[in-house]
């Protein structure tokens, strides 16, 4: 661990377990040392699962950022089918000494820590920064709207289940079939942790948001005018890992490939990090792409229902996931699409003048990178949050469009895909939504500037952990 002790703050970050967590809490660490001279550490999780994806990422971060990694937690006697929500809130739990051990460090070499701050399964370490005086933040890497969500877990454990769609103040309507996956079912073990979590964040002073007041307009003045003499609630966002610092292993070759293509006219593919389709709706979304003509850059994973898949990818899986496509269907299409396996640099990709759209799974950071880089988006949600996502993106921002479903066996068909997306790359609901996500885009960028509501918001959470130094 580096030696930090300097005049100014000095902040600790522990992301739970996962790229999909550790990137977003990096870019804030990032800011606060780049824009606002602090120092950080961030705690990090030892890498199961993301290929080597984590040390490359944690390698390529700025000086003024330190690393530390707690040992291993042993997890052998859950079943193997536990659900990832409930996985990682064990291992937060069962790391509770190491995280203490490890503050205790820090604090020794730094002198002082202005700040704690834990994404939102972190709630079981904050009592540890309070033994230790340390003031504790969240930063939710997702919206406000989840926020809001995330915060009413308690009460909606405790009030009947209803068909009445729930009206959280600020918020779009929301139906139950949208609510965070985890909640669906109350009766389980992943729903008793997320509440568990949400009770855990009342002891905060003060949280800070990926998001941005002109995306998210009315529920963030919610927060801001229901929170007078409550500890802040303010946006930070969008912070992402931009195109020039995204990390990959040699993925160069959908770049070229790009390059090789007329502005604005390949759709991307992907379903985030660990998101993948079964085999009957991989099949029909290979069909559905061919059928529509457009071009097409395709993050191709292996089913989740063929034998050694899972619930979510598996970065291990030797299989190739092309496998899996329909006989014929690379050779049918290489003119105009192409597949990679598992991985592409996302955020190099949404920055290519060649791409004019991106059906993806609504994840936070997928869509804050599709919003920067301007790009209108067809939305597939798939877990966690993601169906949130997508209603708001769908129905209050306007930025993506839906296929529509019209059967219920949870398969979107290759008919509909094919509509969907050719409406995108040249109907008029692509244009609209274009118009659109450009507007967002110029909003995005004023708000993370100075001067902008979202700079303005992390200079107050800096100069708040300034007073309680
Ligand atoms: N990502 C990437 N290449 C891929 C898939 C994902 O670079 O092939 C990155 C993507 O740019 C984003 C993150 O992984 O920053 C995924 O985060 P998100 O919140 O969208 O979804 P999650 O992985 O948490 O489901
Ligand atoms: N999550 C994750 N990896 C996954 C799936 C989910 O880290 O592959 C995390 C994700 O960060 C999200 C949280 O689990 O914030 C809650 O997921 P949720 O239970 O809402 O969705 P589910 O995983 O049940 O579909």
């Amino acid at each position: 661990m580096a030696n930090n002790r300097s005049p100014n703050p000095h902040v600790v970050l522990l992301p739970s377990p996962g790229m999909g967590h550790l990137t977003p809490l990096a870019e804030l660490a990032k800011r606060l040392v780049l824009h606002h001279n602090l120092s950080a550490t961030i705690i990090t999780f030892s890498d199961h699962s993301s290929g080597g994806n984590q040390q490359a990422f944690i390698s390529s971060l700025p000086a003024g950022i330190s690393t530390t990694s707690l040992p291993p937690v042993p997890l052998d006697d859950l079943p193997p089918t536990t659900h990832i929500v409930t996985r990682i809130s064990v291992m937060l739990a069962r790391s509770v000494p190491d995280v203490r051990r490890t503050l205790q460090a820090i604090q020794k070499t730094t002198g002082k820590v202005a700040a704690y701050i834990v994404d939102l399964f972190g709630g079981d370490t904050l009592s540890v920064a309070k033994e230790l005086g340390i003031p504790q933040f969240l930063f939710c890497t997702s919206n406000f709207f989840y926020l809001s969500f995330f915060l009413h877990l308690s009460t909606l454990q405790e009030s009947p289940e209803t068909a009445e769609p729930l009206q959280l103040p600020g918020c779009i309507p929301l139906q139950a079939k949208d609510f965070s996956r985890s909640a669906t079912d109350r009766k389980s073990d992943e729903f008793a942790w997320m509440v568990h979590h949400s009770r855990c964040h009342n002891q905060l002073d003060g949280i800070m948001v990926n998001s941005f007041e002109a995306l998210e307009d009315e529920t963030a003045r919610f927060f801001r005018e229901k929170g007078e003499g409550k500890p802040p609630v303010l946006p930070v966002g969008p912070l992402i890992t931009y195109a020039g610092d995204s990390v990959g292993n040699n993925l160069e070759s959908c770049l070229e490939w790009l390059d090789q293509q007329p502005d604005c006219s390949v759709l991307f593919i992907s379903f985030g990090s660990g998101g993948s389709l079964s085999q009957k709706q991989t099949w029909e979304l290979a069909v559905g792409l061919e059928m529509s003509g457009q071009r097409f850059l395709w993050v191709v994973r292996k089913p989740t229902d063929v034998s050694g898949g899972g619930a979510y990818f598996n970065p291990q899986s030797t299989s190739d996931p092309l496998e899996f496509l329909p006989e014929g269907f690379l050779e049918r299409t290489k003119e105009k699409g192409m597949v990679v396996p598992c991985w592409a640099p996302q955020a190099k990709v949404l920055a290519h003048e060649a791409v004019g759209g991106f059906l993806s799974h609504c994840g936070w950071n997928s869509t804050l990178e599709s919003i920067v880089y301007g790009v209108p988006m067809i939305a597939w949600p798939l877990y966690s949050e993601q169906p949130m996502n997508a209603e708001m993106l769908v129905e209050k921002v306007k930025v993506a469009l839906r296929p529509l479903q019209t059967r219920n066996d949870g398969l979107v068909r290759k008919e509909e895909i094919a509509e969907v997306v050719q409406d995108l790359m040249e109907g008029e609901g692509g244009k609209e939504v274009r118009r659109r996500v450009r507007e967002i885009k110029e909003a995005a960028v004023k708000a993370v500037s100075a001067g902008g509501s979202s700079y303005a918001g992390l200079a107050k959470m800096v100069n708040l952990w300034k007073s309680l130094g």
